[in-house]
């Protein structure tokens, strides 16, 4: 029994969520986030044996909030078998096709991905630079959003405009949410008793960010997001896939910024945007139920264009074994399960009813038993970056 501990750190522009693993087991035994970082109501809190606590922190910064931490961690007896800290970041660029353990050329190598990550891979750095100030002799692990997509080929993740432009400013689709696909691709391979070697799935995480890969015998071959997370499928409140001229008409038109476009994309578009009310699918769900009917258009629009998307990812694959559903609405909207399940027909898939409606059978399955595979999968990113963090620290 392994009785070290393992912090994983997902660090924001102003927030730092993390979560503690005792030992060996899948489940967090301490989960917090400290939030509002930099302004004057800074926070922390932080869940352990069921019980929950909060601390003000006054303007902390990164810094501050981790030391915060250490000490809560001291207070819990958790701090001395403290083995190792793995970080989350976004964009590893093509410098990295897997997890790494840090070191000054690692981070280097993170930094110069900061322009393709402006506002996510500072902050991690933040994050990295505090936890070596405080514990000097502790060692850190990256692991990136963007390595399991590194496996695309170059028809796949380069994108129809001026060679040039992938070479001197690296523009191609490097896709996101990497640790989430390769996870629930390899769970349902196993599962499912598919060869691995000889297998086709396509990984649909929707969460809030919402994302599809296809997966060819256990790697990445094609994936929705790309040279950021606004491409692909719809989400939240990110628009997914549009016509690239609608900037220039909106420019025009309405004499908007570039700046001001790509934040209503961003921040104002999807589901909300086009319900008008929220960007949360159990909410628009109930608000759907009750007669909404620009509630029930937005939930429309995002499975239609969801199916259409992993209709497409097909091409990628050799052959094609399951759909995999995984992330909060993935998990738990039968709903949209149901309507995108409906959507693919022509590709063999036939919903059972009952099964999807009660969460799937005891693998997740939620097909009948004639239909093409389509199989819920429950996501466990920060567990993959704690086993990452320990097998590459136990070879360190
Ligand atoms: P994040 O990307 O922030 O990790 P999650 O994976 O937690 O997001 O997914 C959040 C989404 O999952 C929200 O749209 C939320 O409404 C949806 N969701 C969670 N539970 C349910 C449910 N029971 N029914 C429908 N949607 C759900």
């Amino acid at each position: 029994m392994n009785n070290k501990s393992y912090l994983i750190i997902n660090s924001g522009s102003s927030s730092l969520k993390f979560c503690l693993f005792i030992g060996d087991k899948a489940q967090a035994d301490l989960t917090g986030i400290a939030e509002r970082l930099s302004t004057a109501q800074a926070e922390i809190s932080w869940q352990y044996q069921g019980e929950k606590s909060q601390v003000s922190l006054g303007e902390a910064d990164h810094a501050l909030a981790l030391k915060k931490l250490f000490s809560v961690l001291t207070e819990l007896n958790l701090f001395d078998s403290l083995s190792a800290i793995g970080h989350r970041v976004v964009h590893g660029g093509e410098y990295f096709k897997e997890s790494a353990l840090i070191t000054p050329s690692v981070l280097n190598k993170i930094e110069a991905c900061s322009a393709l990550a402006p506002l996510h891979n500072p902050a991690a750095i933040v994050g990295i630079n505090a936890v070596a100030e405080q514990l000097p002799d502790i060692a850190q692990v990256a692991v990136f959003d963007t390595a399991f997509h590194q496996t695309m080929p170059e028809h796949s993740f380069l994108y129809g405009l001026p060679y040039e432009l992938y070479e001197s400013q690296g523009i191609r689709k490097y896709g996101f949410h990497g640790t989430s696909h390769q996870y629930v691709a390899g769970k349902a391979i196993e599962v499912l008793g598919l060869d691995k070697n000889n297998s086709g799935v396509i990984t649909a995480h929707l969460g809030n960010g919402c994302s599809i890969s296809a997966v060819q015998n256990g790697l990445s071959v094609d994936t929705s997001m790309g040279f950021t997370p606004l491409e692909g499928v719809m989400m939240g409140t990110r628009s997914g896939d549009i016509d690239p001229s609608i900037h220039q008409f909106l420019a025009d038109k309405l004499n908007l910024s570039l700046k001001e476009i790509t934040d209503m994309l961003n921040k104002r578009s999807g589901l909300l945007g086009l319900s008008g009310s929220s960007n949360d699918m159990r909410t628009l769900s109930a608000k759907a139920a009750d007669g909404d009917k620009q509630a029930a258009l937005a939930i429309e629009v995002f499975a239609y264009r969801l199916a259409k998307s992993i209709a497409s990812m097909v091409v990628g694959l050799n052959r094609f074994d399951a759909l995999v559903f995984t992330g909060g609405i993935g998990e738990n909207s039968f709903l949209v399960r149901g309507k995108v399940i409906n959507h693919l027909a022509v590709l063999g898939f036939e919903l059972d009813q009952n099964l999807n409606n009660q969460g799937g059978d005891t693998f997740g399955i939620i097909t009948t038993p004639d239909s093409r595979k389509a199989i819920i999968v429950q996501t466990q990113e920060e567990w993959v970056i704690a086993q990452d963090t320990i097998r590459l620290t136990a070879q360190a």
